[in-house]
Order: structure tokens, then C-alpha cells, then sequence
């Protein structure tokens, strides 16, 4: 599991450790932006809220991603979540939901908000499969995603007022993951500046040398 600020890369990570790993991605906020497009009853409750930078209920996100880990190819495989658990409370049902097994790692990517408010204003995503592009390094053709041939836009919650809102509730609502996952020893940190490749290296190294002393993974 993945925890980090908004715009710290936990999207474009979490995509880069399911295909090093050959693991389903399962992000939450790409759930809810399908649901939205598809104008589906959660896809309807999730819109606005999400448009303001409000997080939704624990109940309904809860829900969502337990009908997700029970799918086959979680199961068979495992998972890279990214994006829950956002609260205390969603942590601890999520415990619930993998008993008897447990997450094997959180990695939090560590990065300053100044450097994030600058990363957010200049990201761009695929309407259509979600991949990541920034006014920096945007699609090959166009505003054409490379991978699907979808619209690539800035998001919806990433105008000036969502983003300072859900920074501020990263700090109330999510930061005290970081010391819950660490008490349990399930934790470890990585510097979320530098390329995406050189994050990614640090993010495997922290797996790896977790697997090798065997704590948590099965
Ligand atoms: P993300 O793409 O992870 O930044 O999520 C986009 C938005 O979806 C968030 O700003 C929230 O409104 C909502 N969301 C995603 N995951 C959660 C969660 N675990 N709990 C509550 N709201 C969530």
C-alpha cells in the first residue's frame, strides 16, 4: 500500500510497481472517476465531493474495496492499493478485510508541499484509463493519451481551492497512518524527490529488502 501526499507520485508509482511486481493496481480514486463517468449511484454520490476535495464516507469506500480484494486476480496475485486507506478508521477495517493475512508493506513517499502544489498544477490525466502525464512530459500526439487513445486533461479536483482543501485533510485525516503502519512495523519511507525512475529504485529497494529478512510478505 501507498500513502503520500497529493502529487507526491503515488498514482504513477503504484502503476510502475504493478508491472514490476505483475500485481493489479487497485486505486480508489480511478474507481470513483470510472463510477463518475459512468454515472453510476456511487459514480453520483462521489462527483461533488470529489470536485471540492472532500474525502467520501469510509462506509461507501470500504465497501467498494472489499468487493474489490475478494476479485481473482487479487487473490491469486496480490495488490498495489493506492489511495486507501485515507483514515484511521479505514486502516483498521481494511486489517479486517485481509484477516488473517495483512498488508505486507505501506511505503509512504515523502515530499515537501511546495514542491507538490507545483506538481499538481502542472499535472494532466487520461480521462479514459487514468495514466499520468504532466505539462512537462505530456502524450506523444496531442493531448492524446499513449496508452489508450483517451483525452488527457487536468483533473477536475486539481484547481487551487480542491487542492489546498485536500492537503488539509491529508494532514488531519491521513498523516496519522504514517504512525499507525509504523507501530506496527509495517512502514517504511522513501524521498519522493528526484525522477520517477530513481523513486521507483528506492521503492523496490525498501520491498526487496523486506522480503529477504521475509517480515509480513507471504
Ligand atoms: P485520488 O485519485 O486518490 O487523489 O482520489 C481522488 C478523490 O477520490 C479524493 O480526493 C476523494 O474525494 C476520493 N477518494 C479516493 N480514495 C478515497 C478514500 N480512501 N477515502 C475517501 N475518499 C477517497
Amino acid at each position: 500500500m501507498v500513502l503520500g501526499k497529493q502529487g507526491a507520485g503515488k498514482g504513477t508509482q503504484c502503476v510502475r510497481l504493478s508491472h514490476h511486481y505483475v500485481v493489479p493496481h487497485v486505486s480508489t480514486g480511478d474507481m470513483l472517476r470510472a463510477a463518475v463517468k459512468q454515472g453510476t449511484p456511487i459514480g453520483q454520490k462521489a462527483k461533488d465531493l470529489m470536485d471540492r476535495g472532500e474525502l467520501l464516507g469510509d462506509e461507501l469506500i470500504m465497501e467498494m474495496v472489499a468487493e474489490r480484494l475478494q476479485e481473482s486476480d487479487v487473490r491469486a496475485r496480490g495488490f498495489v492499493l493506492d489511495g486507501c486507506p485515507r483514515t484511521v478508521a479505514q486502516a483498521e477495517e481494511l486489517a479486517g478485510i485481509l484477516a488473517p493475512f495483512d498488508l505486507d508493506l505501506a511505503i509512504d513517499i515523502e515530499i515537501h508541499t511546495t514542491q507538490v502544489l507545483r506538481r499538481l498544477a502542472a499535472r494532466r490525466v487520461c480521462v479514459d484509463c487514468g495514466a499520468n502525464y504532466s505539462l512537462s512530459s505530456p502524450p506523444l500526439i496531442n493531448w492524446t493519451c499513449d496508452v489508450c487513445g483517451g483525452e488527457v486533461v487536468q483533473r477536475q479536483d486539481d484547481t487551487e481551492e480542491a487542492i489546498s482543501r485536500r492537503l488539509e485533510l491529508y494532514e488531519i485525516q491521513t498523516a496519522p497512518l504514517i504512525e499507525w503502519y509504523r507501530s506496527r512495523n509495517q512502514l517504511e519511507s522513501v524521498p519522493g524527490t528526484g525522477s520517477p525512475d530513481s523513486v521507483t529504485r528506492r521503492m523496490v529497494k525498501v520491498i526487496e529488502i523486506r522480503r529477504q529478512r521475509g517480515s509480513g510478505f507471504g
